[in-house]
């Protein structure tokens, strides 16, 4: 049951890469009425063959990384290198919840009277809306955990690239999971994912993109006393201090701000940098930024491909209106594709819009601060509270300062933000709960107590 089509077009080529149908309401219900029928037998597969379907899945896709990665070029416009890691992260978080079922431990809690157990149950059905920016591993870790603790899984890839999604949903069949319990419904927000937030039967929505269409789905979330996991949006600031490397913290920066054309909930778009080594610093900075490769994304020394949009170019553009403070830029190739060069401006006010707004492009901002009560005071000045960056020698420094910024994921003297190992997610209005590392099964599972008279 599809209502429309969507002409997906390749970022870099302008050619037509494919047509994919879109999902109706009523097509979104019934696919709900089948995850629905599915879940019990799901949820009573014994959890070492629930496992092995999972490593299953983590083998084919492993098998199929290339592929994976090759379509997500086409669709996404995202460098080749990155494709494959966006595939092998896939693999890797399918691998690490696999282990997941044999181990949903509950708790035998000392009570009077008799015996005290807890389980931990699976919810039901569980919807997850996937943006276009990291099509697959966002998917991905809404999935492995939700399919490991025995939920059956709707996934609405986002509108503009659901095509690894598609695939994915393939291999997961050719695995052996239940055609039910995990299905891809590409269609748009406003219909399918709104039907996730809207339906009974649905008992958890798993949301990431902005923070403005989040907080419509929290809302409607309400309504039904249905959680929700949101990762929205950041705007993270990468602290350099005048002790640090500041010859490897520079080099870095483009790095930190530029991957996936900034397209990245993570990215550090906002380099502050202690005014004793402020100029120093925008000499070391400059020569990484026109230096970092912009190329056809195909190529395996492309650093960056281009935007996902015409329309997304046009609002990027925006920021850089007549007159606009920039410092320095790269350079992107001619011709076809919404190309954006990496740029760095020098805004005269923290209250420009450069610096508050998330950009969502390769743009940075670079402000100067005086010491660490200002430097942490800078980086709290935001709504958003996803990462962010410090670069000190000072161990005791790295700390306080880690400590002291209002962000769910921070790296010391690196860039590192999404390790599967580990929670991700944001304070403030960059999110709600975590996603990633050993608890992320608490957020698809209800516990339940239950005692047992002598
Ligand atoms: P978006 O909010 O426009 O769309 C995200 C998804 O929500 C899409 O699948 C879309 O179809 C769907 N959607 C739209 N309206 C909906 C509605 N009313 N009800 C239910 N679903 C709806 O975001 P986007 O432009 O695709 O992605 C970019 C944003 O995502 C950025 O703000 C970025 O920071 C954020 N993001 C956050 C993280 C994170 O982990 N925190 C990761 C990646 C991206």
């Amino acid at each position: 049951m599809t209502t429309a089509t969507v002409d997906l077009i390749n970022p870099a080529t302008e050619e037509l890469v494919g047509t994919v149908q879109l999902t109706s309401a009523e097509g979104t219900d019934a696919a709900v009425a089948r995850a629905h029928a599915a879940f019990p037998s799901w949820r009573d597969v014994a959890p070492g063959d629930r496992a092995r379907l999972l490593r299953r899945f983590a083998d084919l896709v492993d098998r199929d990384i290339e592929p994976l990665a090759e379509l997500e070029v086409r669709n996404s416009g995202h460098t080749v290198g990155n494709a494959r890691w966006e595939a092998g992260n896939v693999r890797d978080v399918l691998e690490y919840y696999a282990a997941a079922p044999e181990r949903l431990f509950g708790r035998q809690i000392p009570v009077p009277g008799g015996v005290n157990l807890t389980f931990k149950e699976p919810l039901g059905v569980v919807g997850v809306i996937a943006p276009w920016n990291f099509p697959m591993p966002i998917a991905g870790w809404g999935f492995a955990p939700a399919l490991a603790a025995g939920n059956t899984v709707l996934l609405k890839p986002a509108e503009l690239t659901p095509l690894t999604a598609l695939r994915l949903g393939e291999l997961a069949r050719e695995a052996g999971i239940p055609e039910d319990v995990f299905q891809v419904l590409p269609g748009k927000g406003t219909v399918v994912g709104q039907r996730f937030v809207e339906h009974p039967l649905v008992r958890k929505v798993v949301f990431t993109g902005s923070t403005e269409v989040g907080r419509t789905v929290l809302a409607g979330c309400a309504a039904q006393v249905k959680p929700a996991t949101l990762e929205l949006g950041g705007k993270s600031a990468n602290i350099v201090f005048a002790d640090a490397d500041l010859a490897t913290a520079a080099a870095t920066a483009p790095d930190g701000a530029f991957d996936n054309a900034g397209q990245d909930c993570c990215a550090r778009s906002r380099i502050l940098v202690q005014r004793t080594v402020f100029d120093r610093f925008l000499e070391l900075l400059e020569p990484a930024v026109t230096g970092f490769r912009v190329q056809d994304p195909t190529l395996s020394s492309a650093q960056m491909g281009p935007l996902i949009s015409a329309a997304h170019r046009e609002k990027v553009a925006s920021y850089l209106p007549e007159g606009a403070p920039v410092a320095f830029r790269g350079s992107t190739p001619e011709g076809a594709g919404w190309w954006f060069p990496p740029t760095v401006l020098l805004p005269s006010s923290p209250t420009d819009r450069a610096v508050v707004e998330e950009i969502f492009g390769p743009v940075l901002v670079v402000l100067p601060f005086e010491d660490e009560a200002d430097a942490v005071r800078l980086a709290n000045d935001s709504d958003y509270g996803l990462s962010g960056s410090i670069w000190t020698q000072n161990l005791g420094r790295a700390l306080r300062v880690a400590r002291a910024v209002q962000s769910g994921n921070l790296s010391v003297n690196s860039h590192s933000s999404v390790r599967y190992w580990t929670p991700f997610g944001g304070y403030k209005q960059s999110g709600l709960g975590r996603e990633l590392g050993p608890d992320a099964l608490d957020a698809f599972t209800e516990v339940k107590n239950v005692f047992i008279a002598h």
